[in-house]
This record gives structure tokens, sequence and C-alpha cells, in this order.
């Protein structure tokens, strides 16, 4: 099948491990067998955190591994301005709004409860949903408050989005790594509540920047990994509020150590920098991740 685009999206915060060559080897199998495109995306949004170090680390290692992707890799720290564009069209829908609570702030106002925060809804990773008393905030305390340099980050009213879509929202998710059957998957955007999308120091998220960046690039087929599963509900509602095309999508199985547990970037044994010194081959690679 020709026209599929696909692509893989690490974050240079760290080493790649087994569970990035998983990734991005089905990727690469996958866009090869359909004779697609494989892209490669730089998410280096977190200036902070991420480093020029890691980023030649990732291109080593993807090149062992068999990796070919098209040039030009797109970096995301290249390109603030477009995210900044779609966040000044969603503050101009007001479908987002300053948010001024700190941390300590949200954690004294759900503590505050009667039940002491206990029956508090969360999101699908376990962190208490934003309160959100500034929605109702009007516009001149806004900016008197923004004016006074009042830190804030942007959140989107989930409610306000909500009402603004038309129908109920959905995914199509892929049931199997060789991507033979196809569903529909709910997208229970809410579920997150208002999740930022810009900060002042990132003036954009992980949310917002990949799926403008999915659009742009024409990515088709979004393979990654299960962790990200319940994210897609939020990117699906940011794609109908801007307007994108949504990709299909699979959520593959996750590489989990010898206790289970998912592989962190500081666990040295399943870096694949430390795997090549110890000798192991690009075939070691996927046997070690059953490919
Ligand atoms: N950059 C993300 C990560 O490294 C992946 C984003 C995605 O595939 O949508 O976890």
């Amino acid at each position: 099948m020709t026209g599929s685009t696909f692509r893989f999206a690490p974050s240079p915060n760290g080493e790649l491990h087994l569970g990035h060559a998983f990734s991005a080897l089905l990727n690469s199998d996958l866009a090869r067998a359909r004779d697609g495109r494989l892209l490669l995306r730089i998410e280096d949004i977190d200036v902070t955190r991420c480093t020029p170090e890691y980023e030649a680390g990732i291109y080593e290692d993807l090149r062992w591994l068999g990796v070919e992707w098209e040039e030009p890799v797109r970096r995301q720290s290249d390109h603030f301005g477009e995210y900044e564009q779609a966040l000044a069209h969603l503050i101009r829908e007001e479908l987002v709004y300053p948010a001024f609570m700190s941390r300590g702030e949200i954690r004294a106002h759900i503590a505050a409860r009667p039940d002491g925060g206990r029956n508090w809804p969360r999101d699908p990773d376990g962190a208490p949903l934003y309160p959100g008393p500034e929605r109702e905030l009007s516009v001149k305390e806004r900016r008197q408050r923004m004016e006074a340099g009042q830190p804030f980050a942007w959140r989107l009213d989930a409610a306000a989005a909500m009402a603004r879509i038309a129908g109920p929202l959905s995914w199509r998710e892929y049931e199997d790594d060789s991507l033979a059957r196809i569903g529909n998957v709910e997208a229970d955007a809410q579920a997150w509540g208002d999740v930022i999308l810009a900060r002042r120091e990132i003036p954009t998220s992980y949310h917002l920047s990949v799926v403008l960046d999915d659009a742009l690039q024409g990515v088709t087929h979004v393979v990654r990994g299960r962790d990200l599963y319940h994210a897609t509900a939020i990117q699906r509602l940011l794609q109908e509020l801007l307007g994108l095309p949504p990709p299909r999508y699979r959520h593959h199985r996750l590489i989990v150590d010898a206790e289970g547990r998912k592989l962190s970037k500081s666990l040295r044994h399943t870096g694949l920098a430390a795997l090549r010194a110890g000798g192991k081959t690009p075939d070691d690679v996927r046997q070690l991740v059953g490919l």
C-alpha cells in the first residue's frame, strides 16, 4: 500500500533504550512493508531537559539499528512560532484560559474539600484534575493579573471545547501490530480536565505540538507506545478544534524490565549505546524486543 506515512518521535532528554528500539523498528518495518515513508521528529520543546548530545545519540542508535528516515528531520524547537499561532487561534476562540494556580495552590484547594480531596477526580495518569476557578474570571481581571506578572499556564477549557465540536469524539485504532484490523475507540477528552497547552517558559505543550506536526508532516499512521493511548483523546479533541485531519493509531505494547516495570531512560542495562558497547548486534536487539 502506498501513501502511508509513519513517524518516530523521540525526545532527546535521555538515551534511547529497548522500548524506543521496539517502537522505531516497528515503524520502520511497517513503512517498508507498505512502501511508505518514515519520518523522524525530534520532540525537544522542553529545552531545559533536551540536549544536542542526546539528539546525536538518537541518530547514532537509529542508524546502528538500520532504521532509515527521510531528511530533513523536523526539530520541534525550530518551530515554536507555528505552535504559538495555533495557541493564538485557541485564545481568540476562547477555548483556552490563563490558569494562575500553582501546584501548591491546587493541592491546597483540593485538600480543603470536606472529604480532604479523596474523591477529587483524577486524570488517566492519576493526577488530580485542575480545579479551574479562573474559568470564571473576567477579561479585565485576567489582563490585570497577567500584566502584574503573575505566573500562569494556558489551559484548555475542556467543557467549552467539547461543546464546540459536533457530536461524539472517537479515533481509529489498529488492533494488532501488523495493522490488519482496525476498530473505533471513544475519546474521553474530558477525563483529562483542563490540560495545559502552553507555559510561559515553553510556549507550547506536547499535545499541541504533536497534533500540529503530525498534520503538517502528513502523518497517516501514528504507531507509538501504549503509555500514550489515553493521551490520544486530548489530541483528537485538538485536531477537531484546529481543523486537522486525524491519523490512524496503533498503541503498541511496552517493553518492560525483569520486574515488569516500564523502562526508564536511566536504566543502564537496557540503553542501546550500552548494549552496543557490550557487543550486542541489531539482530540481538530485535530478538530482545520480540521482533
Ligand atoms: N515524544 C514522545 C516521547 O518520546 C512521543 C510522542 C508520540 O509518539 O506521540 O515519549
